[in-house]
């Protein structure tokens, strides 16, 4: 613990020499920044960032357009999970894709600013108490190209500080993406699947058979990429598969 808090006293200290050097702006609002506890964001931008509220889908947390939606059945499920049942049993994705945490999810997912790790956990935190007991934890794969140009898996780095928090074990090796695919976004539902067909595998079987995992992610689009994994670890044994991703595109 002791060694924890010098290192942390350390890493202020050498960020607030640097700033006062360099001085950096918040990425939202550019008001220079003295000492803000949160790296490349003032502190009252930070506080706007909120959870979505109102009434969601229970089993993908889509948010209904109507207050109302779950008043006769809070069991209804929306048109997708209807008709097409997922293969994770529950996904929460608790904020909305919006300035500031979408710029915040940029600079670290390309622009390597892995100090903004630590906040953005925080943010998931809370979410994890609404999650039953689970097993393991896993982060949606990167394929080996991919993490060669960008080093590190976004994913994994919110995964892993996770599994440090609630002290479940990571596993970041079973669930592997066996092809590079081209983004998701701007694809149609048909071109998102097709791109994503067997692209997952699982390396070894017996690290997961009857496991309940939790899949960690950064972005929830469509659900898509998350679905592919669940159904990749499903058919490979595992129990059950939930989902919690930071954010939603709307
Ligand atoms: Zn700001
Ligand atoms: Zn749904």
């Amino acid at each position: 613990m002791r060694l924890h808090a010098f290192i942390r006293h350390t890493r202020e200290l050498s960020q607030k020499l640097s700033h006062a050097l360099l001085p950096v702006t918040c990425a939202h609002c550019s008001v220079p920044l003295w000492g803000d506890p949160i790296p490349f964001f003032c502190q009252p931008c930070w506080n706007t960032i909120h959870t979505l509220s109102g009434p969601k889908c229970p089993r993908c947390n889509l948010p209904f357009a109507s207050p109302f939606a779950l008043q006769h059945n809070p069991q209804h499920y929306c048109h997708s999970c209807r008709t097409r049942p997922p293969a994770f049993s529950q996904a929460w994705t608790p904020y909305p894709y919006q300035s500031p945490l979408k710029e915040a999810i940029g600079l670290l997912k390309y622009y390597g600013k892995i100090s903004l790790a630590d906040p953005l956990t925080r943010l998931m935190i809370n979410t994890l108490k609404a999650i039953p007991p689970i097993d393991l934890i896993m982060p949606v794969p990167l394929h080996a190209t991919r993490l060669r140009t960008r080093e590190y898996n976004q994913a994994l780095l919110l995964a892993h500080r996770l599994s440090a928090h609630i002290d479940i074990p990571l596993n970041y090796r079973t669930l592997i993406r066996t092809r590079e695919t081209t983004p998701q976004t701007g694809l149609s539902r048909h071109d998102r699947l097709k791109n994503l067909r067997r692209c997952f595998a699982v390396t070894s079987p017996q690290a997961i058979t009857e496991k309940n995992i939790l899949l960690i992610d950064d972005v929830f689009t469509t659900g898509t990429t998350v679905n592919e994994c669940a159904k990749t670890l499903r058919k490979a044994g595992s129990g059950n598969v939930y989902v919690v991703t930071l954010a939603r595109i709307l």
